[in-house]
């Protein structure tokens, strides 16, 4: 609308399923399979990709709701595009689904840009460190021993020096067997490894408090949801009551969930997928730092590498078994990962990524 860029002429999304190798869980939800939603936006004879983890539901709403307010604006113009996907969605609930979906239009619009001006994404997000430390993540309470042993040495080829495993087993009924777990992961991980574990909010204040008091003895570092996120109050008691850092923030959709959340936690996860992608990443990433707070990226690894390196206050971001498996699947031209850190793609324009021809094969709408 502002003439500079050259104007939208195409908004289309596409839904790929990826089933996991066998039924996983964490402490509160279980899932076979990863849904991966895909938008491509074309401008100036340039195409930019950009994708959520969500529900074929994410689809519709880009379909039957972004594209329309997407389509013919100016491919430079993406803060004021991203207001009126917010403002559009109104009346849908603007959280949820509905800021995945904004998240994956986002991240397009990011890489369609950076693209148009034959930039590589880094560098237009604004490029502060050329590695972005990974840990290793996964886990699930579904594993064997040795099939934990065999994550664990995935971990370690690549680098990881902190690993990460689900607890909280059943709604928090299975803590002998959480801590033995957590006894396993450094068996395989070694002494030097920084311990993490995420509940995924399976127990309650009073049991997180005794378990978290368990897991400062076992030397871990980073506990993660030991309470639902949505219970703030919580999340600060177990803050208080424990040496390890309490992390949370994965489903935080906006700046309202941002700042409800920062007083309670010792680092903000930020998920570029969920949270209004690459504009609202870097607002909550800001706002974190605000509060001397570091921010550490959720899931889709690939995604999160351009846009960790452009923050001052990055912790790491998380390298989850899932994603890392996929999208190698999904895309080609993904960042590299070595020597425990991911490695944005600094010489082709935008991230560099685009959707395999074999993709297609795992296409169901
Ligand atoms: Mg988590």
């Amino acid at each position: 609308m502002s003439g500079i860029g050259p104007p939208i002429t195409a908004v289309t999304s596409a839904v790929y399923t990826f089933p996991t190798p066998e039924p996983e869980a964490d402490g509160t939800l279980q899932w076979d399979a990863t849904t991966a939603v895909t938008v491509m936006l074309k401008a100036g004879g340039h195409t930019g990709l950009g994708w959520t983890y969500s529900s074929s539901a994410a689809a519709t709403v880009i379909h039957d709701t972004l594209a329309d307010v997407v389509r013919d604006r100016d491919a430079y113009d993406i803060t004021r595009g991203w207001a009126a996907m917010h403002r559009a969605c109104r009346n849908l609930g603007t959280k949820g689904l509905v800021m995945q979906a904004i998240s994956a239009v986002d991240m397009a619009w990011w890489d369609l840009k950076a693209r148009l001006l034959n930039l590589p994404i880094s560098a237009l997000l604004g490029q502060c460190r050329s590695e972005v430390p990974i840990y290793g993540s996964g886990g699930f309470t579904t594993l064997s021993e040795a099939q934990l042993e065999e994550q664990v040495g995935w971990w370690q080829s690549v680098g990881c020096t902190a690993m990460k495993i689900k607890i909280g087993q059943a709604w928090g009924t299975r803590i002998t067997r959480d801590l033995a777990r957590v006894g396993e992961l450094r068996k395989y991980a070694g002494d030097e490894v920084h311990l993490m574990v995420d509940a995924n909010g399976g127990y309650s204040t009073g049991q997180a408090r005794r378990v978290g008091a368990a897991l400062d003895d076992l030397g871990v570092v980073w506990f993660e949801e030991p309470v639902s996120s949505d219970d703030t109050a919580g999340l600060a008691t177990v803050r208080t009551a424990l040496r390890c850092d309490v992390a949370a923030g994965e489903y935080a959709a906006d700046l309202y969930d941002v700042r409800a959340l920062l007083p309670t936690v010792d680092c903000l996860q930020l998920d570029a997928t969920r949270c209004g992608g690459y504009t609202g990443w870097l607002r909550g990433a800001a706002l974190a730092q605000s509060q001397n707070l570091q921010v550490s990226a959720h899931c889709a690894p690939s995604l999160h590498a351009c846009v960790a390196a452009a923050v001052p206050n990055l912790r790491h971001v998380e390298w989850f078994v899932d994603h890392a498996r996929l999208e190698p699947l999904l895309v080609d031209g993904l960042p590299q990962v070595r020597g425990g850190a991911l490695h944005p793609d600094t010489s082709t324009p935008g991230h560099g990524m685009s959707i395999r021809p074999e993709a297609e094969q795992w296409c169901t709408g």
